[in-house]
């Protein structure tokens, strides 16, 4: 039999390639160990531990990172390359420019890795990074032009035109947690009034939970203040689920303001898909993204661009910032 040819070979899939991602977040690092298909072959999970400084996370990322590679049975060496999310803005150089969750500033994110790991290191924005992984392997597969939305404690989002990440010409931009939509409204974390964040996330929810009670008596198995201030999103979706008056109130009143929020993404750029992610659709999408699509409905323009978008669910959950900076440090690499 005649030896195979490079021309008649089949061409190889982008499987063949090992990366891993890592995304670090205010309270815990996850890691997977991936092929350049989005199959994951490890996972591994460590507390971020801000506290102990930039140094002190750099290190527990590498540790992390050998715990994936161990789970997957890869050596680092044999990675392709190495996506990082952070929640912070990244400029081109891979520079955390102000992590404040994190306490960092300027912070030389990919050249500290890099140095550690003899690796080459993509990193970008965590949102940025989970809006890219639901276009390359979740609920936005096949989509052309993407944007993400995720309520969690803070409330982050992506644009993906084309396949490639649009952060804006600075680079910083996209962060849509923070575009108003009320005049003089709530103060936000970022210090300005009136963000989506300020009402679609945890953070405002417990807000609005705080200021219903200062204003009148409300039926609600909400028990104390420690219920607020720490609003779990499984303990919303319990109070919510169970028909709590208030909780309702709150978060159908989140949800529709989300909804402002994505008319306004679908009115400026026409995406083909919406992706709903984050702690809040984790454990509530089910029950909002109803309300959420029929906000969204009422405000576009104009109306019939809303039929050409589809919103839907997060499908990668805990993944999808991982998975995304896999496909990102893919991207980056031009590997096909
Ligand atoms: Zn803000």
């Amino acid at each position: 039999m005649a030896k195979k040819t490079s021309s008649d070979r089949p061409r190889r899939p982008a499987s063949k390639f090992l990366l891993a991602g890592i995304d670090i977040g205010g309270t815990k690092i996850h890691t997977v160990i991936a092929r350049g298909n989005g199959t994951v072959l490890g996972r591994a999970r460590k507390k971020t531990r801000p506290e102990r400084g930039f140094d002190g996370v750099m290190e527990r990322v590498k540790e992390n990172l050998l715990e994936a590679c161990e789970e997957a049975g890869v050596r680092i060496k044999e990675l392709r390359a190495i996506g990082v999310g952070a929640p912070s803005a990244i400029r081109a150089d891979g520079t955390a420019v102000h992590a404040p969750n994190m306490g960092w500033r300027n912070a030389p994110l990919a050249r500290t890795l890099s140095r550690m790991l003899h690796k080459t290191i993509c990193a970008a924005n965590d949102c940025d990074l989970g809006t890219f992984g639901e276009y390359a392997f979740g609920a936005g597969r096949g989509s052309k032009s993407l944007v993400g939305l995720f309520p969690g404690t803070g409330l982050g989002g992506g644009i993906v035109d084309r396949g490639r990440l649009n952060r804006g010409g600075n680079r910083l931009a996209a962060e849509l947690g923070h575009m108003v939509v009320v005049v003089d409204g709530r103060t936000c974390g970022c210090g300005r009034r009136g963000c989506l964040e300020a009402y679609a996330s945890k953070t405002g929810m417990s807000a609005g939970l705080a200021e219903r009670i200062a204003t009148r008596q409300w039926k609600t198995t909400l028990k104390s203040q420690e219920d607020l201030l720490g609003l779990r999103s499984s303990v919303l979706a319990e109070a919510y689920r169970g028909g709590d008056e208030l909780v309702r109130d709150v978060v159908d009143e989140a949800a529709r303001y989300l909804g402002i929020g994505v008319a306004n993404m679908i009115t400026i750029l026409g995406p083909d898909t919406v992706v709903l992610g984050g702690g809040v659709f984790e454990a509530l999408g089910r029950d909002l993204i109803g309300i959420v699509r029929t906000t969204a409905r009422d405000h576009v323009f104009p109306p019939p661009s809303f039929k050409d978008t589809r919103i839907v669910l997060s499908r990668l959950g805990d993944d999808a910032v991982a998975l995304g900076a896999v496909a990102y440090a893919q991207s980056e690499m031009g590997l096909r």
